[in-house]
C-alpha cells in the first residue's frame, strides 16, 4: 500500500506529492488529467516570483518537478469511490473507474473544481469565442468592447468592476431581484459610469455569427419579455463547482459541496486530508492550492509518524 495516495493532478496535488516524497514515504498520485485547471489557463501573472508564465507551461513544470521524485504517477485515471479505513490507522481504499483499487494509509483529496455553466444554447459553441469564465485571464481581450457579466454574487460584481476599467461597457445580469454581493462592492459598482445592472433576468441564449459572439438574449422575469443585448463578450460568473460528486455520503461537505477542512487540512475522516479548490479554503488560486497541498502533505506525515508500528 501507499503511505500517501494523492487524488488529483493540479497544483495542490503536485505540491502534496513533492512534499511527501521528500519525506521518503511511499507516494502515489491518481489524476484524471494531470495539470488540472492550469491546463486551461493562458497567462498567469500572479504566481509570485514568476512574473509571467502560461498554463500549459506551468503544468509541464509541475509534472517535471513531481517527476524528480519517486512518485508513482497514475495519469488518466478517475477515482470513483473512497472507502475509508474501518479502524483508525487502517487502510483506505480508492476505487478507480478502470476497476482497479488502490490502498493507502493516508489519502490527500485534491480533485479541484470547475466553473458552473449557464447551460443555454450557444454557450458551448462560443466558448473562447466570446464566452469566458475568467476575467483575470481574458479581460484584456475585450478592451474597448461591450461585455456582459452573468451573476451578481461577489465574483460577478468583482468581475464587473474589474472589467469596467478595461472594456467600453459592462452589463451585469442577475437572475434574482437583487445582487448578492457585499454592499461595499455594490456601491463601487453603482458608482461606475459604464456599467448597467439588470436584475430579475434569465439568460436564455448566446448568439453569434458562427465565429464570434454578437449578442445575448435574456428574459425579464417580471414581465416575461425577451431582450437582445448586442455585445462581444460574456463572462460567466455563477460559481465554481467542487469535484466532489464521487465523495458524497463519504466525507463531510459544505453546503456548496466543498470538502470541509480545518487549518491543518484535516477532513471529517482520520487519515484523509484535502487541499486546494475542492475544499472550503477561501480564494481559489494556484499559489493557495500549492500552499494547501504542502500543508496536507505535512499533516499526513504527522499522522503517519503517530501510527503504532505495524
Ligand atoms: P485543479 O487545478 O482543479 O486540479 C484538480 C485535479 O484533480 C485535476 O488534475 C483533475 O483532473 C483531477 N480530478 C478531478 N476529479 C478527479 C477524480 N475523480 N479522480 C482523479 N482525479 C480527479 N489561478 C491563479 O492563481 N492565477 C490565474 O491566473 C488563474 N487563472 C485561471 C484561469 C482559468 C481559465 C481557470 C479555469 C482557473 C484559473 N486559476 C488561476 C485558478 C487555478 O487554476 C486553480 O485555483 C488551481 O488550479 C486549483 O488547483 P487544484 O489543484 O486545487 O485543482
Amino acid at each position: 500500500p501507499f503511505d500517501v495516495l494523492v487524488v488529483g493532478g493540479g497544483p495542490a496535488a503536485a505540491a502534496a506529492a513533492i512534499y511527501t516524497a521528500r519525506k521518503g514515504i511511499r507516494t502515489g498520485i491518481v489524476a484524471e488529467r494531470f495539470g488540472g485547471q492550469v491546463l486551461d489557463t493562458m497567462a498567469i501573472e500572479n504566481f509570485i516570483s514568476v512574473q509571467h508564465t502560461e498554463g500549459p507551461r506551468l503544468a509541464q513544470q509541475l509534472e517535471a518537478h513531481v517527476g524528480d521524485y519517486d512518485v508513482d504517477v497514475m495519469n488518466l485515471q478517475r477515482a470513483e469511490k473512497l472507502v475509508p479505513a474501518r479502524s483508525p490507522g487502517g487502510l483506505h481504499e480508492v476505487r478507480l473507474a478502470s476497476g482497479a483499487a488502490l490502498k493507502a494509509r493516508t489519502v490527500i483529496l485534491s480533485t479541484g473544481a470547475r466553473w458552473r455553466q449557464m447551460n443555454v444554447p450557444g454557450e458551448d459553441a462560443y466558448r473562447n469565442k466570446g464566452v469566458t469564465y475568467c476575467p483575470h485571464c481574458d479581460g484584456p481581450l475585450f478592451r474597448g468592447k461591450r461585455v456582459a457579466v452573468i451573476g451578481g454574487g461577489n465574483s460577478g460584481v468583482e468581475a464587473a468592476i474589474d472589467l469596467a476599467g478595461v472594456v467600453a461597457h459592462v452589463t451585469l445580469i442577475e437572475f434574482a431581484g437583487d445582487l448578492r454581493a457585499d454592499a461595499v462592492l455594490q456601491r463601487k459598482l453603482a458608482s461606475l459610469p459604464n456599467v448597467q445592472i439588470v436584475t430579475s433576468a434569465l439568460t436564455t441564449e448566446v448568439v453569434g455569427d458562427g465565429t464570434r459572439v454578437t449578442a445575448l438574449h435574456y428574459r425579464d422575469r417580471n414581465h416575461g419579455t425577451t431582450h437582445e443585448l448586442p455585445l462581444e463578450g460574456i463572462f460567466v460568473q455563477i460559481g465554481l463547482v467542487p469535484n466532489t460528486e464521487w465523495l458524497r455520503d463519504t466525507i463531510a461537505l459544505s453546503e456548496r459541496g466543498e470538502i470541509e477542512v480545518d487549518a491543518r487540512t484535516d477532513t471529517s475522516l482520520p487519515g484523509v486530508f484535502a487541499a486546494g479548490d475542492v475544499t472550503t479554503v477561501p480564494y481559489k488560486q494556484i499559489i493557495i492550492a500549492m500552499g494547501e497541498g504542502s500543508k496536507a502533505a505535512l499533516s499526513a506525515f504527522d499522522y503517519l509518524i503517530r501510527l503504532p508500528a505495524s
